[in-house]
């Protein structure tokens, strides 16, 4: 039995799972979670991450078994703490980012099985594919040009402030970036919002490619 299941949970695996398996559910919550990609979602990568590292591991993971988190971090880690997310994440994918190549456009491979007749005479097909593009209705601007208003949440600060009181006479001020305009300071109200991508800016599309099977040589 384990103490605490904590980090297993972070990475959604049991804990009976195989050193293989925590990598694959790494890999997987790395590329959803990295900052690139979800910049809204800072600390979730930085707990995969710690999670990653303790249970991949075989050491530092039989320390978390017996004694949970807390014994971890009362030394499990060597007296260095955790290393830094992307240095996980980096040494995790051999150096470069991912997601560098990815912004650049991906490969994106699909199969198309043809019969021998069309091989033979030649013909063209159609290959349907999803794509993020630019919404058209509101080519890429959320809503109404020139409708853009001063977030009312945080007056156009793009983060909200907090006070809670902590102790007597202490309080505290918890800054956050602002959900309502998603720290733009500024956001169409519903009423001018583009309705056809929500404000998102971009849609999800279907693209239509033809693609030409060139007629075989004969033999
Ligand atoms: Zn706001
Ligand atoms: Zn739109």
């Amino acid at each position: 039995m384990v103490k605490e299941t904590g980090y297993y949970d972070l990475l959604g695996v049991s804990p009976g799972a195989s050193a293989e398996h925590i990598k694959k559910a790494y890999r997987k919550l790395a590329l959803k979670y990295h900052p690139d990609k979800n910049p809204n979602e800072g600390d979730k990568f930085k707990l995969i991450s710690q999670a990653y590292e303790v249970l991949s591991d075989q050491k530092k993971r039989d320390i978390y078994d017996h004694g949970g988190e807390q014994a971890i971090k009362e030394g499990g880690l060597g007296g260095g703490g955790f290393s830094s997310p992307m240095d996980i994440f980096n040494m995790f994918f051999g150096g470069g980012s991912p997601m560098q190549s990815e912004r650049r456009g991906k490969n994106v491979v699909h199969q198309l099985s043809v019969t021998l007749e069309e091989m033979y005479n030649g013909s063209t097909r159609k290959l349907g594919l999803q794509k993020n593009v630019i919404c058209e209705k509101c080519e890429g601007y959320g809503g109404k040009k020139g409708a853009l208003e001063k977030c009312s949440n945080c007056k156009g600060r793009g983060v909200q402030i907090q006070v809670q009181q902590i102790g007597p006479g202490m309080i505290q001020q918890i800054q956050s970036m602002c959900h309502d305009c998603q720290g733009q300071g500024e956001r169409f109200n519903s009423k001018d919002r583009c309705k056809n991508c929500n404000g998102h800016k971009v849609e999800r599309k279907k693209k239509v490619l033809e693609v030409h099977i060139e007629k075989g040589q004969p033999i």
